[in-house]
């Protein structure tokens, strides 16, 4: 007996918020979290009780990887012959699921030819097919097949590295133990920023540190953002100044977190993150953004002052 899906909450909040996509791009700095959240989406995708429940028949065929409707191709490298195997396997209806989902991990090995052919596939869209891909290379795919999918940025640091930040700067008397713990879940992640929205959230965050020197700045800086999405605003300042401190290769151009590193020393990052914490969580309480922006950047300022 066939059994329909069920929808999954990211699922539903995609086809609820913007209608689910074709095909998805899942792109972060760290590898092995990235191909992680891309399976677990492929997963939700096919899941009966629609949350990659891992108990329910189909997650057990996924996890075993014998799911009918599901093709996982994780190779050293991808070539033509590989993505027609593929495209072959989209002409027919999927067997179990609503829809067959095709995921490529590690997206950059395939060749040049390979992604041509692969761009046929996405640009006709296949009504009972959903591609997901997974880099951590963007620059490695073709900007016509880029242009063609809908991108989704993985956060590359964990519960576990930012507990491990907590911990060191505790021992420095600074407390950031509540942001610690915040994490983005799935689809926190999938309705998180496209990465246009990311990209220039991050270079206006490092044009205003690049601004700003002294008290006298902050209005000016402040009314040069254009800020669509406030929390992720914060968000996003938090991991660049997570990056200034943390030696771990990040998701962010040196060149971008280096307003931030050349004007406040080490100690005066950490001293900033509760800040920064304390200004997410007024937002949240609905504090007028540059009320909070303004007392913010005052007190970063203070720290970087006391801190040199
Ligand atoms: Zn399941």
């Amino acid at each position: 007996m066939l059994e329909s899906v069920k929808d999954s909450s990211a699922y539903l909040s995609l086809k609820l918020n913007k209608n689910l996509s074709h095909a998805y791009l899942f792109y972060s700095s760290d590898r092995e979290k990235n191909n992680q959240v891309a399976l677990s989406f492929a997963r939700s995708l096919v899941c009966e009780n629609g949350n990659s429940c891992g108990v329910c028949r189909a997650c057990k065929q996924f996890l075993s990887s014998s799911h009918p409707d599901v093709f996982v191709l994780e190779r050293d490298s991808v070539k033509v012959d590989d993505v027609k195997v593929l495209i072959d396997k989209l002409s027919t209806k999927p067997i179990s699921a609503q829809k067959k989902v095709f995921v490529v991990l590690n997206a950059e090995v395939i060749n040049e030819i390979a992604q041509n052919k692969l761009l046929k596939s996405l640009e006709e869209p296949n009504e009972s097919a959903i591609f997901v891909l997974t880099t951590t290379k963007t620059d490695k795919l073709l900007p016509t097949i880029l242009s063609r999918l809908h991108k989704v940025f993985v956060p590359n640091f964990s519960v576990a590295d930012k507990r491990a930040i907590a911990a060191e700067l505790k021992a420095q008397g600074v407390d950031i133990s509540g942001f610690a713990e915040k994490d983005f879940s799935l689809t926190e992640m999938l309705n998180l920023a496209t990465d246009e929205n990311f990209l220039s959230t991050v270079k206006q965050i490092s044009a205003l540190f690049a601004g700003l020197n002294t008290t006298a700045d902050i209005p000016r800086v402040v009314s040069a953002l254009d800020v669509t999405d406030k929390p992720l605003f914060f968000s996003i300042l938090q991991e660049m100044f997570i990056g200034a401190i943390n030696e771990k290769e990040n998701k962010f151009d040196a060149a971008d977190l280096a307003s931030i590193k050349n004007k406040f020393s080490k100690k005066a990052v950490s001293k900033c993150l509760p800040l920064i914490d304390e200004g997410y969580k007024k937002l949240m309480s609905n504090v007028n953004f540059t009320y909070i922006l303004d007392n913010l950047l005052f007190n970063m300022l203070k720290e970087k002052f006391l801190c040199n």
